[in-house]
């Protein structure tokens, strides 16, 4: 491991210090009013891709920074950290722009790499399935080429901010000429063609982003949807599907350093004895715990990012799956431990912390979940046997 894998540079120290100020202008109160309204943090957005701060790991020949995935999760780490993470952050630069960018045709580059750089377009993604959720090996939404199209069918689930989006990065099959086997592709498909339909999802989860299902319904597209080379799927899948961890793994600990500095800032002031409730030990060290824990999971995820953005895609497979569970296992404790500081005011709307306790089980079930990636190192890691 090298010295910048663990010391940030001062390049990157800027970065963060900019979208800590920017996302403050913004902060918690801007995502609550959001809510309420029931509408997406759209100003958020849009002024964020005005910044370049939503393209900063997009080639700077489309539109973008010129950065990796080690800067992009910083900004969404640090728009968490201040209480407003833009979850599609995860889907649409981190997944659907490196995909298209590593393995997309230039037509395809061009028409969509600018729009995702800037935030003006966005696009959701498309992997789930409703008998196929940890077990992508059984996804069933299916392509068949008739003429120079594809016609795809099938159902997805849980998908994110297809409200929001231009188009769904959808993960379906094709028959493999030789052997007749299914094997992953990649779609691009319009919200608006016809055949799709999406219906949201009633999720207790209190987020500006909707979950929907999908129904492709003979949906005939182009042959110029098919992304990156039909017979290279897993490998292109994955490049889009590590950066989704990092990014999970980003967000995660944003909100997790948004809580304990709920906390710790409760904890000087709130003063029930002599002293205030944070010189107790059984407030102040597992808060103290919590923090190490976070800085543990970054210090991973930084790692994870590096060896993407360097090009490893093996070695940012393993470290992408363990800084996803560390994060998510930190968020979890940090915002469960910040709820139970706050006493009573915990669960109030006044401090609007309770809500992060469903918020943040996300990241334990999704992308993958936390005994999927446990699964992952006993068998890749640990050479363990496989039990499924
Ligand atoms: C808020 C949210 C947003 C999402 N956004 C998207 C999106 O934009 N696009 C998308 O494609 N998907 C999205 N998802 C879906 C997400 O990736 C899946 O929920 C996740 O992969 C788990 O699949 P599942 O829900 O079907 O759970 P299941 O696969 O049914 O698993 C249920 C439980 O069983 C456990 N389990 C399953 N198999 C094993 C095993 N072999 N060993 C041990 N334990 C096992 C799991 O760990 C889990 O705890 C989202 C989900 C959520 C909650």
């Amino acid at each position: 491991m090298s010295a910048s894998d663990i010391v940030e540079s001062q390049e990157h120290q800027d970065l963060r210090a900019a979208v800590a100020a920017f996302a403050r202008s913004y902060g918690r109160d801007y995502l609550t009013r959001a809510l309420g309204a029931g509408e997406p943090p759209s100003e958020l957005w849009r002024e964020a891709g005005e910044l370049g701060y939503l393209g900063v790991s997009i080639p700077e020949e489309y539109g973008g920074g010129g950065g990796g995935i080690s800067e992009l999760a910083l900004v969404l780490e640090e728009l968490g950290a201040a209480g407003s993470p833009l979850l599609m952050m995860v889907v649409s630069p981190a997944i659907c722009a490196t995909v298209i960018a590593r393995f997309g045709t230039e037509a395809q580059k061009r028409a969509w790499l600018p729009g995702l750089a800037d935030g003006s377009r966005v696009m959701a993604f498309g992997i789930t399935e409703p008998d196929a959720g940890s077990n992508s090996h059984r996804i069933t939404t299916t392509a068949h080429r008739d003429g120079g199209d594809w016609v795809l069918t099938g159902r997805k689930v849980f998908i994110s901010g297809v409200d929001l989006a231009d188009a769904v990065l959808v993960v379906g099959r094709t028959a493999d000429a030789r052997s007749g086997r299914l094997k992953p592709c990649l779609f691009l498909v319009p919200t608006d063609a016809p055949g799709f339909t999406r219906t949201p999802i009633a999720m207790e989860l209190k987020a500006a982003e909707k979950q929907f299902e999908l129904t492709l319904d003979d949906v005939r597209l182009p042959a110029d949807a098919l992304v990156g080379d039909e017979d290279a799927g897993l490998l292109q899948l994955f490049a889009g599907l590590n950066p989704e961890r990092v990014m999970t793994a980003a967000f995660a600990i944003g909100m997790g350093r948004y809580a304990l500095g709920r906390a710790v800032a409760y904890a000087r002031e709130r003063t029930v004895w002599k002293t205030p409730i944070g010189a107790h030990q059984a407030i102040a060290h597992p808060l103290a715990q919590a923090h190490i824990e976070l800085e543990l999971a970054r210090l991973m995820t930084r790692r994870a990012a590096a060896l993407y953005d360097a090009g490893d895609d093996i070695g940012a497979g393993e470290a992408a799956n363990m800084a996803k569970y560390a994060a998510a296992e930190a968020c979890a404790h940090a915002v469960d431990q910040s709820v139970h500081t706050l006493g009573g005011n915990g669960l109030t709307a006044e401090f609007q912390l309770a809500s992060l306790l469903t918020a943040s089980r996300v990241a334990r079930i999704a992308p993958v979940s936390r005994e999927m990636i446990l699964n992952y190192v006993s068998h890749q890691t640990l050479g363990l046997p496989k039990s499924y």
